[in-house]
């Protein structure tokens, strides 16, 4: 092989493994950016949820979708972090119209949707993440995915609890760490976060024993 055909051997090489790198960590970084709007637009549905839910009667409900809109805040400001870092521009996005209808069919849609981005999206970004080798990309979403995972169960557990016309069981209290967006009820607390290790007394609605 003359020297000249090495040379652009060697650039054709060099520049596929550059166009490749960057398709790749822009597919994970795409990735992270639907999940920052999917975040969004659910603390927005949620705030409002919980509003129509105590105007149905339902307070210990609406204390609860109170505390996910605070949970998914969490996670869309870390994955805009993580973006912002990357240097992807996250601000142009427009949240999108949210129909607000009677409590029981607010539960079921979001029931509908927590179980998809848990099931679906969240684990197959996740993958992608892992197989670039972008850790901070990995790690917000795998925070969000556990968090999702939690909140689904509490979901679930409330709208079992409603069902049965027994709204006053749903725990009226709920804290919310500030670091991943982990949701704990009084009881599930266990003296820091189970997920990012932040200690419960930094949790948001956090009252030490005394108080
Ligand atoms: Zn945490």
């Amino acid at each position: 092989m003359n020297q000249d055909l090495r040379l652009i051997l060697i650039c054709a090489i060099s520049l596929c493994l550059i166009c490749c790198t960057k398709s790749n960590s822009q597919k994970s970084l795409e990735g992270l950016f639907e999940s920052y709007k999917s975040e969004l637009v659910s603390s927005a549905k949620f705030t409002k949820y919980a509003l129509a839910a105590r105007s149905d009667g339902l307070d210990t409900l609406s204390h609860l979708l109170v505390a996910i809109a605070q949970s998914d805040s969490i996670h869309a400001a870390n994955h805009a972090k993580v973006l912002e870092k990357f240097g992807k521009d996250h601000e142009t996005y427009e949240k999108a119209d949210i129909a607000v209808k009677a409590t029981p069919e607010n539960l079921k849609l979001v029931l509908k949707e927590k179980s998809f981005v848990m099931q679906s999206a969240y684990p197959g970004f996740i993958k992608r993440a892992e197989q670039e080798k972008i850790p901070q990309v990995a790690t917000t979403l795998s925070w969000a995915y556990n968090v999702e995972k939690k909140q689904l169960q509490y979901l679930r557990m409330a709208s079992t609890i409603i069902s049965k016309g027994n709204e006053k069981k749903i725990p009226l209290v709920w804290l919310i760490c500030p670091t991943c967006g982990d949701i704990y009820s009084l009881q599930d607390l266990k003296g820091k976060c189970e997920f990012c290790l932040t200690a419960q007394e930094n949790f948001m609605g956090y009252k030490s024993p005394a108080e």
